[in-house]
């Protein structure tokens, strides 16, 4: 498990990991005003994030279902975005098919169709409302975390397609995962 100094301290971040079956939760909303205890976790992902170098992280996978998700796709680690109550609203008929990895399934990939370009409703930290639409890299993120909001996995797809049957004959265990609090 690798280390890092964030936010001058050095602490390491641990990650639900398939086949946790708490990866399969659905999440749910998030109430406004946010509470410290969701500013607290929204300042977590995103150290998990930038610390096990992924470019997306969604609240289930450091062990809390609701429904937010982190995102930074430009790979200088300097521009998260965070995306509370997303839905998304619009989608474009080209899809591209290409291989995802998931920090929750280390060393594993699944093929999976996505749309190109997506437009997401969303609130921000302050509850504000947001519609905008994103394309290629991070519409493909954005539709990975939107599956971790329902209970889905990249390594679930076949072929492009979600496949139930690969999602059920999946051996689901619980693990005694708790996340670490870092106050
Ligand atoms: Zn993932």
């Amino acid at each position: 498990m690798p280390t890092g100094r964030l936010g001058g301290t050095l602490v390491s971040i641990e990650l639900v990991k398939y086949p946790d079956v708490f990866l399969r939760k659905v999440s749910k909303d998030v109430a406004f005003p946010l509470d410290d205890k969701t500013k607290r976790l929204i300042t977590w992902m995103t150290r998990a994030m930038y610390q096990h170098n992924g470019i997306g992280l969604a609240a289930v996978q450091v062990g809390y279902d609701v429904r937010m998700f982190t995102m930074d796709c430009t790979r200088y680690q300097g521009k998260p975005q965070v995306f509370i109550n997303p839905t998304i609203v619009k989608n474009s008929e080209e899809t591209i098919t290409d291989f995802e990895g998931c920090l929750s399934a280390p060393g594993k990939q699944g093929e999976v169709k996505r749309h190109i370009r997506i437009t997401l409703n969303y609130k921000d930290e302050e509850g504000e409302e947001h519609t905008k639409t994103f394309y290629n890299l991070e519409a493909r993120c954005i539709q990975h975390e939107m599956d971790h909001l329902e209970g889905k996995l990249c390594i679930d797809y076949e072929k492009g397609e979600y496949s139930r049957d690969k999602h059920k004959s999946q051996t689901m265990v619980e693990s005694d995962f708790r996340a670490k609090s870092n106050s």
